[in-house]
């Protein structure tokens, strides 16, 4: 079943599955980020359902919620791993994920990452350039092991999507110009310790047109008709991740059972395993930032609203002028509507919410919710300002799990010494 959404108005007031958050705040306090259990799991297993009959693999990009609790779900629910680092590895391993369903992508990744993730039997690398071949090539030999890989090719399509999150143009740092492509699997081929059996690429997030991906996927299936006929066994096509959420209440994404419907009349028959990568798509919805306002400031143009989470928090609106609604705990019907900035305490223009925001005016205490933060929210968050990170809780139906204590000051100078 599908999450119609997992963060509903039950009396009054919003809850996560069965879990007031008024209740939860004053448990656990504010900043907090939840999640809802249900929302991920049945995100993921919509993946599942439209590709059931045909042969795939569908691995979570642990960069866009690495919590160990949102990967166990995930993990349970079968899910393979797309990893970027060998940190990603040993959260994945930590959660109880199965390694041999894990793909390492990345444009840099070290020798010792490689050499781990070799020794803990990956599925395979996505290899970004010859110099990263050539040091799989003889990091696998000198252990005695073959590693499977894809080559990333970049097959040079315009995501539209924000330029920091587009990444399949020919003039970005990833992947390999898919036009060298063969030369570079004909080198592959004779290469000690690498079997290319795949391809692979990625081109941005948060894309709500299917056209771009659909033009990327004919690409790569050309790609794999003209690899084959120099003699490389292409097994595996990855069309990574990066299909958008609703950010605001008027996106109209499209869903995984659209997309997967799309690519799967493209590649049935063909004997590829298609393999994705969502993150976002599985997880954003699925998770809020809880903030309390600490108090609402006027100056002669403009309304503050000063809430107790921050950029170092929630980094998305400072870095992509990313727009995420934020709605009332408590609704309220008789209040007037106001509009603010929406804004933390840490000292940055850059540190908001939301500019020029309608809301129902608020008080010092009310609660808000920033929703779809359950993407490259806490990941990205930061101890800036010597602002501890805030808990991060999970909801499944009525029982609250605390996916990771909030930290405190002692966290804040674990590791350093004065001099
Ligand atoms: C970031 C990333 C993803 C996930 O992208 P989403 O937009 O979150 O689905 C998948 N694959 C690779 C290689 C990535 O870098």
């Amino acid at each position: 079943m599908l999450a119609e959404s997992e963060f509903n108005y039950r009396g009054g007031g919003l809850a996560c599955e069965g879990v007031d958050l008024g209740a939860l705040a004053a448990e656990y306090g504010t900043p907090a980020y939840v999640y809802s259990r249900h929302g991920i799991a049945s995100r993921f297993c919509a993946y599942e359902e439209a590709l059931r009959d045909i042969p795939h693999q569908v691995c979570f990009a642990v960069k866009a919620n690495s919590n160990l609790a949102v990967l166990s779900v995930l993990a349970r629910e079968g899910a393979g791993f797309d990893i970027v680092s060998g940190g990603e590895l040993y959260r994945v391993l930590a959660a109880g994920g199965d390694p041999s369903r894990v793909v390492f992508s990345g444009v840099g990744k070290t020798e010792a990452e490689i050499r781990f993730a070799l020794q803990q039997g990956i599925h395979s690398f996505n290899c970004e350039s010859e110099f990263e071949l050539d040091l799989l090539s003889r990091t696998a030999a000198s252990l005695g092991k073959t590693a499977s890989i894809a080559l990333r090719v970049n097959p040079d399509v315009d995501a539209v999507t924000h330029p920091y999150i587009s990444t399949g143009l020919r003039e970005h740092k990833f992947g390999i110009d898919i036009a060298h492509a063969g030369r570079i699997y004909a080198r592959a081929k004779n290469l000690p310790g690498v079997v290319p059996e795949g391809v692979s690429c990625h081109i941005g997030s948060q894309l709500l047109d299917v056209k771009p991906l659909l033009e990327a996927a004919d690409k790569m299936l050309a790609l794999v008709e003209r690899l084959r006929s120099q003699g490389i066994a292409v097994r595996y096509l990855d069309l990574g991740g990066g299909l958008g959420v609703p950010y605001r209440s008027t996106d109209r994404p499209l869903s995984a059972r659209t997309l997967v419907e799309e690519i799967k009349n493209r590649i049935a028959g063909r004997g590829l395993t298609l393999m994705l990568e969502p993150g976002r798509s599985i997880v954003a919805e699925a998770g809020i930032l809880l903030t309390r306002v600490l108090l609402v400031k006027n100056n002669a143009k403009k309304t503050f609203v000063i809430v107790d989470a921050a950029m170092n928090d929630l980094i998305r609106p400072s870095l992509y002028q990313a727009h995420h609604e934020i709605v009332p705990v408590k609704q309220n019907a008789s209040v007037e509507d106001i509009t603010a900035d929406i804004v933390g305490p840490v000292c940055e223009t850059g540190d908001f919410f939301a500019h020029g925001r309608q809301i129902a005016a608020v008080e010092p205490g009310d609660l808000l919710a920033i929703r779809t933060a359950g993407a490259y929210g806490f990941v990205l968050s930061s101890n800036y300002n010597s602002r501890p990170r805030p808990c991060e809780l999970l909801i499944d139906g009525q029982a609250v799990h605390v996916a990771r204590r909030r930290e405190t000051w002692e966290d804040l100078i674990r590791g350093e010494v004065s001099f």
